[in-house]
């Protein structure tokens, strides 16, 4: 079974196949590649592609096309975009989009999208004379996880397996084989019919990492035909949508013609291409600011990017190519057509993604992480490390400290999910470092490390810094868990967010309440003498009231416990500034002061987080 790759394009979607060692579109039976994403609802079942597109002036409330758009978004963020588009959405459904749809019930941009992913798969079965494999779909780097998983939700719809999520301009820099390269710096520019976008990528080892996109989602060759039809017919004003319809085709194949021929008719009128180039410059202009800000953002020159690639059927357009290679110092990548190389990339992709290739040895893993990655700290509180959809491989790192005085050991317990405590995520494993000097709480600093490679194979260690005492674990985060399971931990984060943030706030106040109490105990234990009787009296009252509301379970009491331990924390000020002070002159004098922060186990924000002591703490003395 032959893997297959989808470019699910706001205006066209295309499926194509590595066959014979070369990766082709698939056609319809009229040879066309591309299928409009535009579905039509009807009480027989829905109408897909050139025929929705073309019956749309008919079926207005009925037809929905550009829904790419909507997929992932809320209502609230799209008001526009269903204004130009003149969707009605339900107003009773705030958390996504659905569309009214007349003698229909509502429907979603996600099932919008599966009807065409759909037909997709069915030509896929008629091509290849059976069921194809799985199936990689490309997304827009800028599509944040909620458009990335509405993506994966669609295709699920259509009876799709998919092997992974591709960012477009990765694709198109794969059609071309830049993947094949050691490393380098690409500038994708994708000029469609009605948006623009321009990503910096940069690839090391095999693996594409998107450094910078910019665009503008109402930006393309929709825009060539209306500036050209308003610049040809000043007064035109049509008396009807049939009118301004027959302009606009005849604007846009005015402006195909014009892209091979030096002059081409519009209703009667001779345009030169030096005439439409003039109508289009200011169009043209506004990507170059965007290709300026991915490229300040990637931390870029234009001398630093090593090929620029072509995307979108605008970019046909002679002046546009002669912009981008002035843009860039370099003539791009243009000799794919720039309809298909998204869907050639994605199809190569999958190619590899079979595991017997006929392209590449090479597998090359571009993938993100399906939930976030975390830590248990004290109180059971979840420290996320590594975001939900961060591409991999990634790894980040975090500096912990000890909660008790001569704790030899420490318990790692490593989480996925989103939820704020440990107890609902799901538990990847524990270790436990060992074999810690004997310190006051807060003193030791523990570097853990959480690092998920390209396998997507998490690798966490940790270490203390002052002896290099150092453990690991590997662990596979993603093993196990269908998408059934992860859309249902997902879920639950959802529908839990509110009173999970409530309880984590209440664990973070109580344990913050316990640091500032374990603390003064020592300090009045080694130092009461520097307190005369009333002082003593005074913030031993107020930590008696503390000691006592830290012991409750419910979250309403958050607010008596942070009160009560800031009248603690002032009311003790002057005792802990003069220990500080004859601490500084006696024990630290000729040291720096900006490293006694460091001393006492504060991270770099001047919050103290500690981790959990060891269940079982081992009796080796060091
Ligand atoms: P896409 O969204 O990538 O399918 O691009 C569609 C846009 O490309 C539409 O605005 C088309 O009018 C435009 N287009 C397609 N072919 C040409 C061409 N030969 N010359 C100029 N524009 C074209």
């Amino acid at each position: 079974m032959a893997n297959i790759g989808i470019d699910l394009g706001t205006t066209n979607s295309l499926v194509a196949v590595v066959m014979g060692g070369k990766a082709r579109c698939l056609l319809d039976e009229d040879g066309r590649a591309m299928l409009p994403s535009v579905v039509r609802y009807e009480a027989g079942g829905p109408v897909v592609g050139l025929k929705a597109l073309e019956q749309a002036p008919q079926y207005p409330g009925t037809t929905f096309s550009s829904t790419k758009r909507f997929m992932g978004r809320a209502p609230a963020d799209c008001t526009e975009d269903a204004r130009i588009f003149r969707y009605r959405m339900d107003d009773s459904e705030p958390r996504f989009v659905r569309f009214l749809c007349e003698g229909h019930a509502p429907v979603t941009p996600v099932e919008v999208a599966a009807e065409v992913l759909k037909a997709l798969k069915v030509r896929a079965v008629e091509c290849l004379f059976g069921d194809p494999g799985g199936a990689v779909i490309t997304v827009p780097a800028y599509f944040d996880d909620a458009q990335r998983q509405a993506t994966k939700d669609a295709a699920r719809l259509a009876g799709l397996d998919v092997l992974r999520l591709l960012n477009e301009p990765t694709a198109a820099a794969i059609a071309y084989g830049l993947d094949q390269r050691a490393s380098g710096r690409f500038a994708v520019y994708d000029l469609g019919g009605g948006t623009f976008d321009v990503s910096i990528l940069d690839l090391n080892e095999g693996i594409f990492q998107v450094l910078a996109t910019a665009g503008d989602t109402h930006l393309g060759g929709d825009d060539f035909d209306r500036a050209l039809a308003a610049s040809v017919f000043p007064r035109f004003a049509a008396d009807s949508d049939s009118d301004a319809r027959t302009l606009m085709a005849a604007a846009e194949a005015c402006k195909r013609a014009l892209s091979g021929a030096p002059s081409a008719d519009l209703l009667g009128h001779t345009v030169t291409r030096e005439q439409f180039e003039g109508v289009i410059a200011p169009i043209v202009a506004r990507t170059t600011a965007a290709c300026t800000q991915a490229l300040a953002d990637a931390g870029l020159t234009a001398a630093d990017v090593d090929a620029v690639v072509l995307v979108g059927g605008s970019t046909r357009v002679p002046y546009v190519r002669q912009h981008v290679a002035a843009l860039f110092g370099r003539q791009p990548f243009a000799d794919i057509n720039p309809d298909e190389v998204v869907a050639i990339g994605a199809a190569m992709q999958a190619d590899i993604l079979t595991g017997s290739s006929q392209l590449s040895d090479d597998l090359l893993l571009l993938d993100v992480i399906p939930l976030s990655l975390g830590l248990e700290v004290m109180g059971g509180i979840v420290e996320k490390f590594i975001p939900r959809c961060s591409p991999i491989p990634i790894s980040a790192s975090q500096t912990f400290t000890t909660h008790a005085d001569g704790q030899t050991g420490i318990d790692l317990h490593i989480v996925q999910g989103d939820r704020e405590l440990a107890r609902d995520n799901r538990s990847l494993g524990r270790f436990t470092l060992r074999g810690l000097p004997r310190l006051p709480a807060g003193i030791a600093r523990i570097k853990v490390d959480f690092l998920v490679d390209a396998d997507g194979i998490l690798h966490v260690s940790a270490k203390e810094e002052f002896t290099g005492i150092e453990t690991k674990i590997e662990v596979k985060p993603s093993y196990g868990l269908t998408e059934d399971e992860i859309e249902a931990m997902l879920e639950a984060s959802i529908d839990n967010a509110e009173t999970d943030v409530e309880d984590r706030m209440l664990i973070e106040a109580k344990v913050e309440a316990e640091g500032i109490l374990h603390a003064l105990d020592k300090a009045l234990v080694m130092d009461r003498a520097m307190l005369d009787d009333a002082a003593f009296h005074r913030i031993s009252r107020v930590a008696e009231a503390l000691r006592e509301s830290a012991l409750t379970t419910n979250p309403a009491d958050r607010k008596r416990i942070t009160d009560l331990a800031h009248e603690l924390d002032a009311i003790s000020a002057p005792f802990a500034q003069a220990r500080i002070e004859r601490d500084l002159t006696l024990a630290l004098s000729g040291r720096a002061a900006d490293t006694v922060g460091a001393e006492l186990g504060l991270n770099a924000d001047g919050t103290r987080k500690t981790l959990a002591e060891a269940t079982e703490v081992p009796h080796a003395r060091s």
